[in-house]
């Protein structure tokens, strides 16, 4: 069927458009061309089933272009973590650090591992933390830079010490502290061993043969260089304070070191401080008719005993009141009468009100030694959140209070020895006793025989515990040493502001916790760590330390390990011209101390001993939000200190892993989840599959790391599945460019079929926004790009349209090397856009493309290369119009093969048409770019309507909004879409409807077959 045509009449305006969409490519300069505003349309290909997807069409088989890659379409079992491993080894992941390394190359990219503890098995929090810094490593690497990446274990401490001891049992009691040192070290290098081939099995590339253990001598030598250096500039001091205390660990804890029990349950009391002596003011407001106490409440009755003081509020109202059941009299905070009456069950009725003011210079007695004073003491800590607003103060055992003491020269003795029992001091009845335990109970009874206990509750609420042996903690005052950190804040918080923080909402973090810290407390009574360098006096409160004994001791320590300390005599830890002045050898007065650093102490410094160049700055820090108030922090401290600068420039945190519903992993739930089941598969291979470490590593990436990771078993599977559909993307890109050299086949970009153009232009920008995620360190957004390209762009519109050309065209038409210039850009680009996520994946991939001989390792060849000759704005007006008119014929024919209907589309003479012209130059065409994309039998293109139509056609009318030039051209027009079904018949080589008769090949497939 024909009907007559009228060219067109362009309009100068509309010329200009069409000219520099096809003509050569424009300098983007400021605003012009618009970019992608308009949205992809629909590009699901519903009843489009027209191209031959098999090659069983008997004699023409042969014919045919099938693609033809030797990439396998699945990896079943086994063959997906042994394919890895070959990979590893073909590819060769090991030398790909010292390769990089080696290259000459300006720019640096260092990323500072933050040192994972070294004990127990790899788990998959330290895969997320592994290959998060694994992706970010290989992107830049692959953009050009040399990655400094040095991994580190953290090797001190008492979580090893603790586990150490416990395995020995009963034995351990006997050992000496070179002994427990020499198996904590033992275990340590075992865990590390075990965790480091899990990493490099995760693919992860290091400096692996370089690692840094802070165990080693070399480091631990540094570490006590600016120990020193801190302590020379006043910043570290010895002290007598309050610290967390763990009686279960017998050492001073940080408040890093300590997990909060919400379900601790205490023994409240309400405690009676008789009046000994009012202020003046108090005095004037009482009669002397019955006895008055201050009413005091603490969570922790064990500290009476200690009690140096009731502190009050100044600003705050109190009251007398007198209870109705015992006629006694009472001083509380007047907002509090309500609450502790209806608490001790009683009335209270209130006598008078007075000022806190007015109760200065008053005194009341102890209440369990009735000769001991008591002075009442304005302080700011006082709140009236909780108790009687009369804060019974015991030095020892609490910050503020020992604050208050200070200020007041209170004694600040501790009653309470390494173990959490009374000592001697705390008198016959206590001594002994487990303060958390019977010694609470003792003190209870004795303020019950005094007479001065009023009632007692039990209190469920958030208590600190050992981290380690999850057992309660206490607040002791102990000899410490302390970094000031007071001064180091203010600087501290200057430097935070220049430093880039992902997510930005982590700096404030960081810096409330920084403010809640009081000091630091950095030493440690235990032995498995880096000591303490000072001598302590036999018999005086003295310490020896200077730059001759560190300079001596950091010798010793750098060529032997810090168990010199340990081991060789107290003589020789001093340097000689030292233990001349000191009297010599035989009148040393001085003993080595024992206490250890605080193992923040010694992976905040790291820094010092990792870090490359003089300006020893990290580009990177990535590490879990737990570190904000641990690593992150000592980190910043020591280098503030030290060199009064950050040792990061950018900060990324990510948080925990957890459980499918949020809840936290534990052997009790089940729930964990084992990095190398993940890899090679569990016990029952049905339940756990061998995944192999490439879709760990995409759980990873597309998590949203910013917030809490949960992993189960239906998001590794979902893992799976997502390569799986890349995987079939890849192959079908692979197997179309077989018998394609890009060097000698590739078409200018120009010549290219303008759907071929639109796919580069459509890659340029996919390509850009790849790079942008990856800079922002939103790898889930690199994934979802990915997908998202893959799956719609690819798969559901273009692969769909080509394939005739691909596989029914001559090997050599230029129609079809178009397409495959196109594809072979796109498996390049898509290649590279995931290779820092999928690394196995990304080389298994490089290996079998066609045209790349010998084959190395992607990972060699750079970043993703696009041209800016791509980038054609325009080119979307075409397609996407041609799409929206496809979309509308398709609609029409639900269910059914296109290729069974002709299409005529019917566009008034405007600059749409002209557009639609470049697509299809003939009236009527079944081998046209614009039939490719309505994959019809035939498709005609009409100015105006034919005079007359056939009675089966339906007719579909809409309307296409041209925007070019940033909106300076705009144009909207309507066309009409007619759809019939098609006269011709089914051509038995190319499936399409575009033959003369049932047994005769098509006019294309009769010049293709015939050219052969
Ligand atoms: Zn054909």
């Amino acid at each position: 069927m024909r009907w007559g045509l009228c060219p067109p009449q362009p309009g100068p305006a509309a010329l200009a458009a069409a000219r520099s969409l096809w003509g050569p490519p424009r300098v983007l300069r400021g605003p012009g061309w618009r970019g992608t505003a308009r949205g992809l349309l629909e590009r699901s290909v519903t009843g489009a089933s027209n191209q031959p997807q098999n090659s069983s069409n008997g004699k023409y088989r042969d014919t045919v272009l099938l693609p033809q890659t030797s990439f396998p379409m699945k990896l079943l079992g086994r063959q997906q973590p042994d394919t890895e491993l070959e990979i590893q080894q073909k590819c060769g992941f090991s030398e790909l650090y010292s390769w990089q390394r080696e290259r000459k190359v300006k720019t640096e990219f260092c990323l500072h591992d933050g040192p994972p503890y070294a004990n127990g098995d790899p788990h998959v929090g330290h895969a997320l933390n592994k290959i998060l810094k694994d992706i970010a490593n290989r992107y830049q690497m692959m953009r050009g830079s040399k990655v400094h990446f040095v991994p580190g274990w953290d090797c001190h401490g008492l979580p090893i010490e603790i586990k150490v001891l416990s395995e020995l049992g009963a034995k351990a009691q006997n050992l000496s502290a070179v002994e427990i040192r020499k198996k904590a070290r033992l275990f340590a290098k075992a865990a590390i061993e075990k965790q480091r081939l899990a990493f490099i099995r995760w693919g992860i590339m290091a400096d692996w043969n370089n690692c840094y253990y802070t165990f080693d001598g070399s480091y631990e030598a540094k570490q006590l260089r600016i120990f020193y250096e801190m302590f020379d500039k006043g910043l570290i001091y010895r002290s007598y304070k309050p610290v967390f205390w763990s009686p279960s660990s017998r050492t001073a804890l940080a408040e890093a070191e300590l997990e909060y029990n919400l379900e601790h349950v205490s023994r409240s009391i309400y405690v009676k401080f008789p009046l000994l002596k009012p202020g003046p003011k108090l005095a004037s407001l009482i009669d002397g008719s019955s006895p008055i106490s201050f009413l005091v409440w603490t969570t922790q009755p064990w500290t009476i005993p200690a009690n140096q003081a009731v502190c009050y509020m100044p600003d705050a109202k109190y009251a007398v009141v007198k209870c109705s059941q015992s006629g006694d009299q009472y001083v509380l905070a007047a907002d509090k009468v309500t609450p502790v009456a209806s608490t001790l069950k009683t009335t209270l009725e209130v006598i008078s009100t007075f000022s806190g003011v007015d109760l200065e210079d008053g005194t009341c007695s102890h209440p369990l030694i009735p000769d001991k004073v008591s002075p009442l003491l304005p302080a700011n800590h006082v709140t009236m959140a909780k108790g009687t607003g009369l804060v019974h103060t015991a030095p020892a055992h609490g910050m503020e209070d020992y604050s208050v003491a200070s200020q007041h020269n209170l004694p600040t003795d501790c009653l309470v020895d390494e173990d959490g029992i009374f000592t001697a001091a705390a008198g016959p009845e206590l001594q002994n006793k487990s303060v958390l335990e019977e010694g609470t109970d003792v003190v209870i009874k004795m303020l019950q025989a005094s007479k001065n206990l009023l009632v007692e509750e039990k209190l469920v609420h958030s208590y600190p515990y050992d981290w380690r042996t999850k057992k309660p903690v206490v607040i002791r005052a102990s000899k410490q040493w302390f970094v000031n950190i007071m001064d180091l804040k203010t600087t501290a918080k200057e430097l935070l502001k220049k430093v880039k923080f992902i997510p930005g909402s982590v700096l404030n973090a960081m810096v409330d916790m920084m403010d809640r810290r009081p000091y630091w407390c950095i030493s440690r009574q235990r032995v498995w760590g880096v000591p303490i360098p000072v001598f302590h006096h036999k018999t005086k409160d003295e310490f020896l330390i200077n730059s001759q004994t560190i300079e001596h001791i950091t010798k010793l320590v750098e060529q032997h390990g810090s168990d010199v300390w340990w081991t060789l005599p107290p003589e020789q830890l001093l340097p000689e011209d030292v233990l001349a002045q000191l009297g010599g050898p035989g009148a040393l007065e001085y003993t080595p101390g024992q206490d250890i650093l605080d193992i923040w102490f010694d992976s905040g410094t790291s820094w010092s001993c990792v870090l490359p160049g003089t300006d020893q700055r990290a580009d990177l820090y990535l590490e879990g939000k737990d570190q904000l108030g641990c690593w992150f922090q000592s980190s910043l401290l020591t280098s503030v200190a030290a060199r009064k600068k950050a040792p990061f420039k950018t900060v990324v945190v990510h948080g925990f892993t957890l459980g499918e519903k949020g809840e936290k992993m534990s052997k009790s739930l089940g729930n964990v989840i084992d990095p190398d089941v993940v890899i090679n598969g569990g016990q029952d291979q049905n339940k756990e599959p061998p995944y192999g470490a490439d879709v760990l590593r995409w759980w990873v990436a597309e998590s949203n790391i910013f917030t809490e990771v949960t992993i189960s078993p239906s998001a590794l599977n979902a893992a799976r599945d997502d390569i799986s559909k890349l995987r079939n993307t890849l192959r079908f890109l692979l197997g179309n460019v077989a018998g394609f050299n890009p060097e000698t086949d590739s078409i200018p970009v120009n010549d290219m079929y303008v759907i071929d153009q639109y796919m580069l232009h459509l890659l340029q920008d996919f390509a850009s926004k790849i790079t942008d995620s990856y800079k922002q360190y939103d790898f889930g957004k690199v994934v979802r790009l990915l997908q998202a390209f893959y799956t719609r762009e690819l798969s559901n519109f273009y692969f769909s349209i080509i394939k005739d050309r691909l596989y029914c065209e001559s090997a050599h038409d230029p129609r079809r090397r178009s397409c495959q210039t196109a594809l072979a850009e796109i498996l390049d680009v898509l290649v590279r856009s995931f290779a820092p996520i999928l690394p196995h994946l990304a080389e298994e991939v490089f290996q079998h493309v066609p045209y790349i001989k010998e084959p190395k390792s992607v990972f060699r060849t750079g970043w993703i290369n696009t041209s800016s000759i791509w980038k054609k704005p325009g080119l979307e007006e075409a397609v996407e119009s041609a799409c929206a008119m496809r979309d509308a014929f398709l609609r029409s024919i639900p269910g059914k093969n296109a290729a069974e209907y002709e299409v005529t589309i019917v566009i008034e003479p405007g600059l749409l048409f002209e557009i639609i012209e470049m697509l299809q130059a003939e009236e009527t065409s079944s081998a046209s770019q614009l039939n490719e994309l309505m994959m019809a039998s035939q498709t005609t293109l009409l100015p105006q309507e034919p005079p007359t139509m056939p009675a089966d056609v339906t007719v579909h009318q809409g309307t296409f909004l041209i925007n070019l030039e940033g909106g300076d051209i705009r144009e909207e027009s309507s066309y009409k879409v007619i759809v019939m079904p098609t006269t011709k018949e089914k051509c038995p080589r190319c499936w399409k409807y575009t033959a003369e008769s049932s047994d005769a090949l098509c006019p294309r497939c009769a010049e293709v077959v015939g050219g052969k």
